[in-house]
Parts: structure tokens; sequence; C-alpha cells
């Protein structure tokens, strides 16, 4: 008599060996600047005078024995068009990863160097002196070749692996920071117990994305691991100050290790966070520190331990990728608005908020004329594992509201969405944030509706390569 017990073990081992074999290797690379770099974050100069924690480029190598595909992600302020070209150009030389194949997201940190091409506001800061600029100059050339070296690395390390995901929740980490006033208009980061505010103007996104890639191991048993992949939607801007440092990101990398291991790699890719931060305005204490990050990551790293609980196997399958150019609409701008921006950018420097968001004004109108008329070409790609999981890269600072209906749309399980990636264009706000005006609004170099029109490509591709039973009717 047969042994069902058995049968089914042997059915199980014969369909498992049928099946490819994910392969990947992880690995990172410093990528922090010397001292006396400008940084980035803000709307005035200021140059960096050490190092709190390093910046990394991470890289992730992942193959299902036909594709392989690698992501990137970096302790920076953004991703730049040529930063994403060039990247990609040295990966594909020196590793044969086709360069459509790799997605670069930057984690938004704001204690990070400034980057050539980055808009007359960028141009501006690192041009206070020749010396400056020709340091983010070099720095910006030289970034390639350390994403090709940590992705390069990354695919020497490569290993069977076992993947699993897991979504987890994160509340009270995360705010809005848009609000609507007692007179009807939305504020932008109002402060800290302001009798004004009575309502926030939007949602957050307290999910809390996981991939963990392991070396083939007993379930039951914790093993080191190669990989974390963690995405959440938050801006980075809790340091503060003129140091060099990855903000919370880097606090939850350095606490995952603590528990995967040292080798772990945490990538960490941002949400659709264009008008979410950690700052809670029912909170008296004062909330941009260094200490502040560490109190970030770590309870963000608890949401990942406590979604580990979760963890479900990623079946093997096929790993795919595809890739769509969007035409965005330039926001409208009037010629005299040009001159009138030229003569703010000269003089207005000073840092009332009245001020602020006329110089806001004024570098998003001389951006737009310097684009003369030319619509905004951004990409959005999709990485799809099977069924199970799919990323979306989005070339910007996304409102959340547009992310949480993209995930809503989304055919697949589970959904990432890696924003300030493969390129941006500055604020996505929705439609509806643009009618209520403010910051976001005000900086957005693409017209209304650019955002919901992302939502439509991108899920257009996430239906493409969401993958129908058999059976199913087309
Ligand atoms: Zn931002």
């Amino acid at each position: 008599m047969r042994n069902s017990i058995g049968g089914l073990f042997v059915a199980w081992a014969t369909a498992a060996a049928a099946e490819p074999e994910w392969r990947a290797g992880a690995a990172q690379v410093v990528i922090t600047p010397p001292a006396g770099a400008p940084l980035a974050g803000y709307y005035h100069a200021r140059n960096a005078e050490g190092t709190l924690d390093d910046l990394y480029a991470k890289a992730l190598v992942l193959q299902d024995g036909t594709n392989t595909v690698a992501w990137v992600t970096l302790d920076l302020i953004t991703t730049t068009f040529s930063l994403t070209r060039e990247a990609r150009s040295e990966i594909e030389r020196r590793t044969g990863i086709p360069g459509s194949n790799v997605l670069i997201s930057a984690t938004h940190a704001h204690t990070g160097p400034e980057l050539t091409d980055r808009g007359r506001r960028g141009a501006l800061f690192s041009d206070t002196t020749t010396a400056t600029n020709a340091v983010t100059t070099a720095y910006s050339d030289h970034l390639p070749t350390l994403i090709a070296e940590a992705v390069a690395r990354a695919q020497a390390q490569q290993s069977p692996v076992h993947l699993s995901a897991a979504t987890g929740r994160c509340d009270q980490l995360a705010f809005n920071r848009r609000f609507y006033l007692q007179d009807g208009s939305v504020a932008w980061n109002p402060g800290k117990l302001n009798p004004n505010v009575m309502l926030p103007a939007g949602p957050t996104d307290p999910k809390v994305g996981l991939l963990l890639i392991e070396p083939p191991h007993p379930p039951a048993q914790l093993v080191p691991a190669v990989a974390a992949f963690v995405n959440f939607a938050m801006h980075p801007d809790t340091v503060g100050g003129t140091q060099f440092s990855a903000d919370f990101p880097g606090a939850l990398s350095r606490r995952l290790a603590d528990y995967h291991g040292t080798n772990c790699v945490t990538l960490f890719a941002n949400g659709t966070c264009g008008n979410l931060n950690h700052l809670d305005v029912n909170w008296v204490r004062q909330q941009s520190t260094r200490a502040e990050a560490e109190r970030l990551g770590t309870i963000l790293a608890a949401s990942v331990f406590l979604a580990e609980k979760s963890l479900r196997p990623v079946p093997r399958a096929r790993l795919q990728v595809r890739s769509t150019t969007v035409a965005l609409p330039l926001a409208p701008i009037a010629p005299e608005e040009v001159t009138e921006a030229r003569l703010t950018v000269r003089t207005g420097n000073d840092r009332t908020r009245e001020n602020f968001l006329k110089l806001v004004k004024a570098y998003q109108v001389l951006d737009v004329a310097a684009r003369e008329g030319r619509p905004l070409e951004v990409e959005v790609q999709v990485i799809a594992l099977g069924n199970e999981l799919a990323w979306v890269s989005l070339p910007g600072e996304i409102f959340v509201e547009l992310g949480l209906a993209l995930k809503r749309r989304s055919p697949f399980r589970q959904t990432f969405l890696a924003e300030l990636a493969n390129g941006s264009i500055g604020y996505i706000p929705d439609r509806r944030s643009y009618a209520e005006g403010n910051y976001e609004p005000i900086s957005a170099r693409c017209a209304a509706g650019s955002g919901e029109q992302l939502v439509e490509v991108a899920v257009k591709l996430l239906e493409e390569l969401a993958v129908r039973p058999a059976n199913a009717a087309p």
C-alpha cells in the first residue's frame, strides 16, 4: 500500500525541483562625499561640516534563471534623469544586466549632497563658489561608477535564495503635513499645537511592505539574511543641520541588521510620501534631531519585525519588467512671471513664510520656462514577481492619495511603490490638492492631472504583467 504522506512529499519535492530557482545577491557601497560638499534639502545653501552616519548605494540583484533585475536605493535627496541614464549604462557595461531592468530610487534623505541636473535651485546652491560647484560636479560624475560597483558586488554574491513577503502596518509614525485651518484654507506644516488647525487635509499610507531574502533554510530557523526590502511612505527630513546622515532609513537598516545579521542589506524605497512627514502637530516635543531619526527607524523596524510573523513564501515565478515613457504637461506660467521670478531668486532669500512661497514659485517658474513648452518626459517602470509582488517606479514626490489609488487598483497581491525613482520632476500632487494650493502645488513643475495620468499608466502596466491563470478568460 502506498504511504500517502510519503507520496505527497515526493510530489512536493518533484514540483519544487521543476520550478526555476530564485538567485539573489546584495551589496552596499559608501557614497558619502567629503566634508565641504554642498548639502541638498532646503531652500538655502549650506555646506557639509562632517558625517553623522554614512550614505549608501544599496543594490539587490535577483534572477529567475532567465531574467535578471537589479534594484538600487540611494541615501540621497533624489535621483535625476542623467544619473539614472549613466548609472544604468555603467551597470549594463559592468554586469551585463540590461539597463532597462534596473530600478534606481532615492530615499529622499535631506542631509545628503546636492547633485547636478537638479534644475535652477540645485544649480544655485552648489554655485555659491566655483569650488563648491566643482565638488558637486565631481561627486555627481563619480556616482554612476559607485552605483555600478554596488550592483557588480551584488551580482558576484548571487546564490540560491528563499523569498518571503509580508505587509505590515505602522500607524502614528507618518502624518499628512497639509491641514485644513479654521478659515477653510489649507496649511503646510502649520507647526506644533497650532490652535487654527482643524483636520489633516489628506490620509497617510500606514502599510509597510517587506520582502525578505534569505538563503534556503528550514522554516523554523533564523538564519542571517541576504537582504530586506522595505517600502514605507514618509519624508526623511528629521536630522537637519549640516552633517551627512541617511536619516531614519539608516536607523532602520541598523535595527534590521541587529536581528538579521550584519551582512543583511536593507533597501528602503520611499512610498508616495509627497505630503507625508513625521511631524505630529499634536505632540509638543521637538522632532528635528538625530535622536528622532533613531526613534523613527526603530519604530519602523518594530513594525517590520511584527510583520515577519505573517511572512509567506514568494513562489518561484517569472520575473518581468516593463517600462513606458509618459509626457506630462507643464504647469501653466505667464510670461510676466518669468521676469518677477528672476528678480525674486536674485534678491528674495529671507526666510519668512511669505517670501519662502515666493521663492518656491520663482524656482518653479524658471524651471518650467526653461522647458520652452516641451512636456516633461518621465518613465514609469513595473517589476513583477509572478502574481505575488510588483514594484512601480514613480518619477517624483508623489502625493499619498495617488499611491493609495494605485495600490487599490493593482491586480498584484502586494505592490511596492518607489517614488523619486529613475529620475524626478519634483512634486506631483493629486488634482484636489492643486485646487487647494500651498507649498507642493506651487512647487510642482507638472500641471494638475499629471499624477492621475501616472496612476493610469502604472495600472495598465501592472495589468499587462499580472499573470492570468491558464483557464481564465482574457
Ligand atoms: Zn520632499
